[in-house]
């Protein structure tokens, strides 16, 4: 290294080899020299640039943008990067040549076609710690920082599309719906507004939700995480954190003001993902089902002139991840005593060590983000859910447990160790499962698959 690149680039770092690979793409897009890697921890000396972020201020300008693209490095308030897990994929395209990593995206036009206006929930630091309630309007609430180079990017996006489910053309033939030309058609075909978040952790947030301090959740975030963002040690003036998990996907039936006016019918689900269940119909749980029966209860309220919501979130096996989920499966599957509902959780607890990290407590920032107070319909069974959204002072009306003719034959050894574990049941159906029964009830073993 010269005397003149230390000067043109100050930033503390190593020495590497330079692939050939890079080099033509470098060059093509004048890039600041990078033979050496640029720590964020270590911020440059007189760098001035990255906006402050007040988290829960009452504008987005007062708040500030959430910026974490490795562009311009000197722009950057966060820890981490935008996309979630895919940051790791925009990581290998760089690596491999096929993306400038000085790319900034071109948001002509990607504005949502809806309105999801401030809310007063969106203001202070204690009802949303967990997405950017700004995300979606950073192209408008942003444009003038934007022109003037920082590269700001949506952590929300929003969209109109229809969907098709074979089990709602099932419903109609049965008259369990009615197609209305509008939001349900006569070829079952749905019309739905839909919107993606990524995660944007706002830590004092996270760790008060939690009962930890922030530097406790720093320290397990750092460690656990095989050291992955050492600004979370370093950087303690940095308080977003843009975490490498899955998002949320919204599907939103009928009107979406209604959502936030107190005045109408509003039904939700709030769903973790089961892709075996939900995407090929796995018969082992209740998933896809509970789902699908979601959805009918999100159409029938928004046709009586209120509003449905799908909240779709991305945490696989209990956000234990699908490798422990189907190990668990073989365990419960060999057990000696068969696949009984009595070592439904323990068996999750043997491989896993816990029988769940879904952390409901985050889950009611989106209801935030929405500005809904009430709903009306509740289609869960999970009494998590149920108590996460007490406590955030968001009323549940009616709780709507799945029909028993929904129930996969397989999948009653996970309805009946719900219920015994407290589960709600409305009283009805099979509802009340005694303890003693659970041994009773068995699923396929894996030679019978
Ligand atoms: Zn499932």
């Amino acid at each position: 290294m010269t005397e003149d690149k230390r000067s043109e680039d100050p930033g503390i770092g190593h020495n590497l080899p330079e692939t050939k690979a890079v080099e033509p793409e470098r060059r093509a897009n004048k890039q600041p020299d990078q033979k050496h890697i640029v720590l964020s921890s270590h911020p440059r000396k007189g760098v001035v640039g990255a906006p402050d972020i007040h988290w829960g201020a009452a504008t987005a300008k007062l708040r500030g943008p959430v910026i974490g693209s490795q562009a311009n490095p000197q722009q950057r308030n966060v820890i981490g990067v935008h996309s979630g897990a895919y940051g790791v994929y925009r990581a290998l395209a760089i690596a491999a040549g096929k993306l400038s990593p000085i790319h900034r995206p071109d948001l002509t036009n990607t504005f949502p076609p809806v309105d999801i206006p401030p809310q007063p929930q969106w203001q202070g630091t204690e009802r949303i710690v967990s997405m950017d309630p700004w995300g979606h309007l950073v192209a408008a609430e942003f444009r003038d920082e934007i022109a003037q180079g920082f590269d700001i990017r949506p952590t929300i996006a929003i969209t109109k599309a229809r969907i098709q489910l074979p089990e709602l053309q099932g419903a109609l033939r049965s008259g369990r719906v009615k197609a209305d030309g509008h939001i349900l058609l006569e070829n079952g075909d749905t019309n739905v507004v839909k919107a993606a978040i990524e995660p944007v952790w706002y830590l004092p947030g996270i760790a008060k939700r939690l009962g930890i301090s922030e530097t406790q959740l720093r320290r397990a975030l750092f460690e656990q995480t095989g050291a992955m963002f050492s600004d979370l040690i370093t950087r303690h003036d940095r308080k977003i954190f843009l975490p490498p998990i899955g998002g949320i996907t919204l599907y939103i039936f009928g009107d979406v003001a209604n959502l936030a006016s107190g005045m109408h019918e509003i039904a939700c689900r709030v769903h973790d993902e089961c892709n075996g269940s939900d995407v090929f119909g796995s018969d082992i749980c209740t998933c896809r089902p509970y789902l699908v029966h979601g959805i009918e209860e999100c159409i029938l309220s928004a046709q009586r002139g209120g509003s449905g919501l799908i909240v779709y979130n991305r945490k696989e096996g209990r956000a234990l991840g699908e490798v422990v989920k189907f190990l668990v499966y073989n365990a419960r599957k060999r057990n000696p005593a068969g696949d009984t509902a009595a070592a439904y959780f323990e068996k999750t607890e043997c491989v896993a060590g816990v029988q769940d990290v879904r952390f409901q407590d985050l889950m009611p920032d989106v209801f935030n983000w929405l500005g809904i107070r009430r709903i009306d319909r509740w289609i869960s069974m999970s009494n998590m859910k149920f108590d996460a959204m007490a406590q955030h002072g968001i009323e549940i009306v009616k709780r709507i447990p799945i029909p028993d003719e929904m129930i996969p034959r397989d999948a009653s050894v996970e309805m009946d160790a719900k219920k015994a574990a407290g589960y709600f049941t409305d009283g009805t159906s099979s509802a009340a499962v005694a303890t003693d029964d659970l041994a009773d009830t068995k699923g396929r073993t894996l030679d019978r698959y």
